[in-house]
């Protein structure tokens, strides 16, 4: 057997043994990136110098592009397996890859409560800067990876986003380097439909160089509820309830079996009673999904309350990824792992996906499934039974978010949105044989066709063109992408994002 062979075999048969030994690599690797992202805020915050010649950098590879003549479209070079989708980005061979080295904070302004960033800045650095000055946004997408180009350009959820909406709603300013080098900065009053288009457009509009955030007073505790469930109507019941209830900060929701959940809803604080602190982020800890399960007591269908501290809160899906490192690192809950490895985790997600695309046969990966997948009140229940038959995948995140347009800024909106919508998160390896990885997609595809709802679309995708076009309006997105002359400097977004379509660039 080749090396290849036998480290394809370890990884595919005890992917935790790679993991374990490639460990230090990531602390190194975060350790490095740690100390450089400080040293950036401490000595060049406020810089906007810096800023200035790293747009000016954007702009002259835009201009390079455009006077070769070249028939390549654009695309970030940020390289694949660094980006948290799943999906392994094969249109970055063929495209002309733009260097956008921009990781830095650039500004904040506490009078206005914004905070000016670069679109490399990842979420879990942003936020540690914030805490550390009192402040933190109203939107904490999990997964401190996560970086602010990418939750504008393809979305972003949290436990807040029945209250602030999706992460785009918090997002005052977009900077662009056009597709001819020029920059335009746009807002909710400036340029109203490229504001409104940004979002969900995975860089087919032009390239970010900067984003204006609301931020919001950091409080230092949630008072977290844990509403055990049974039944689907009831969970349905229960979540459309707690989310309409304008007291919560917070309402998500983990659906362990078809008929049990806990709901969570939280308000945050700067009070606690301290016997009811749960220090859930220190390193020895349970899972967070762990912990939460065992509130799902037959016998005792009362709520609970915990204080958390707001920091640990942020990252309490992190650090098994939801539920996806349990099946890398199977024993990641184990007590013995947990009190001497515990602090290691979670693997570098870059370092996942290397290992993935390098050593994993593409079939050993047809069980797996990644969506999530937005749907009203009304039709979570037909699409949790519908879940259910083919996949059986659980736990499940259910997490409800909002629409916060106005009729004006509503009318450039891709997406049809009526009323709340709910995100239903299914991430892990079905044990139903039957399933087909294309075609259990296309039946949760005409779902959200059928119900009117959508899927999140950094995860692979089935759609047609014809049915992509059936479910949002690409009205605005492909006027303006006539107008600032897109066409040929960028893939269309179905391209970009559909497996069919990305298989014609
Ligand atoms: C396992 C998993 C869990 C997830 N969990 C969550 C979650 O808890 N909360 C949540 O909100 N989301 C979650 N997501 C979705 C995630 O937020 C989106 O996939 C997001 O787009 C990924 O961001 P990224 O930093 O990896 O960006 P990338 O994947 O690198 O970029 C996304 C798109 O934006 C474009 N882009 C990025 N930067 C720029 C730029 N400067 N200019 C132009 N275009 C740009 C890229 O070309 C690409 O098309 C999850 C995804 C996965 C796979």
């Amino acid at each position: 057997m080749s090396l290849h062979g036998m480290l394809s075999w370890l990884v595919v048969k005890c992917p935790w043994i790679p993991v374990l030994f490639l460990i230090p690599c990531c602390i190194i690797y975060d350790t490095i990136a740690f100390i450089r992202f400080r040293w950036a805020s401490i000595f060049h915050s406020r810089d906007t110098r810096r800023h200035e010649e790293r747009v000016q950098h954007v702009q002259e590879q835009v201009r390079e592009w455009k006077k070769s003549g070249s028939t390549a479209t654009m695309c970030t070079a940020r390289p694949g397996y660094q980006s948290i989708t799943l999906q392994t980005l094969k249109y970055k061979k063929s495209c002309q890859k733009i260097e956008i080295n921009m990781p830095d904070i650039i500004s904040i302004d506490t009078e206005k409560k914004t905070v000016r960033v670069e679109p490399m800045v990842t979420i879990g650095q942003l936020n540690d800067y914030l805490i550390g000055r009192g402040w933190t946004l109203p939107v904490v997408p999990e997964l401190d990876d996560l970086t602010i180009g990418g939750l504008v350009m393809g979305g972003g959820i949290e436990s807040t986003s029945h209250k602030y909406g999706l992460f785009q709603y918090i997002c005052r300013m977009y900077e662009m380097v056009l597709a001819d080098g020029s920059v335009v900065q746009c807002s909710r009053d400036h340029m109203t439909d490229l504001w409104v288009a940004i979002p969900f457009s995975y860089g087919t509009l032009g390239f970010l160089t900067a984003v204006d955030l609301d931020i919001i007073p950091f409080k230092k505790y949630i008072k977290l509820t844990y509403i055990p469930v049974e039944g689907l109507d009831n969970v349905v019941e229960v979540l459309e309830k707690e989310t309409r209830d304008p007291a919560n900060d917070s309402v998500e929701g983990i659906l362990y079996s078809l008929n049990e959940a806990v709901i969570m809803t939280g308000v945050f604080t700067d009070e606690c009673e301290n016997w009811r602190l749960n220090k859930i982020g220190r390193w020895f800890k349970p899972l967070f999904h762990a912990h939460v399960k065992q509130f799902l007591k037959p016998e005792d269908t009362i709520p609970k309350v915990e204080y958390i501290p707001t920091l640990h809160f942020f990252h309490r899906h992190d650090k098994s990824c939801f539920w996806l490192v349990d099946y890398i690192v199977p024993f990641i809950n184990h007590w013995i792992f947990r009190w001497f490895f515990g602090w290691t985790m979670p693997p570098k997600h870059a370092m996942i996906k290397i290992l993935k695309e390098k050593f994993v046969p593409p079939n050993m990966l047809n069980q797996f499934v990644c969506q999530d997948l937005a749907v009203q009140f009304k039709h979570l229940k037909g699409l949790a039974e519908l879940s259910d038959e083919m996949t059986k995948v659980y736990p499940i995140w259910l997490c409800p978010c909002n629409h916060l347009l106005t009729p004006e800024q509503e009318k450039f909106s891709m997406f049809k949105w009526n009323d709340l919508n709910v995100d239903f998160g299914v991430y892990g390896f079905t044990g139903v044989k039957s399933y087909h990885p294309v075609e259990g997609q296309k039946r949760f595809e005409k779902y959200m066709i059928d119900n009117e709802g959508f899927p999140a679309l950094y995860a692979e995708t089935q759609f047609t063109e014809e049915e992509f076009r059936q479910m949002v309006n690409l009205d605005t997105y492909e006027r303006l992408r006539r107008e600032l002359n897109c066409e040929g400097a960028f893939p269309h977004l179905y391209e970009k994002v559909s497996k069919l379509g990305r298989t014609s660039i």
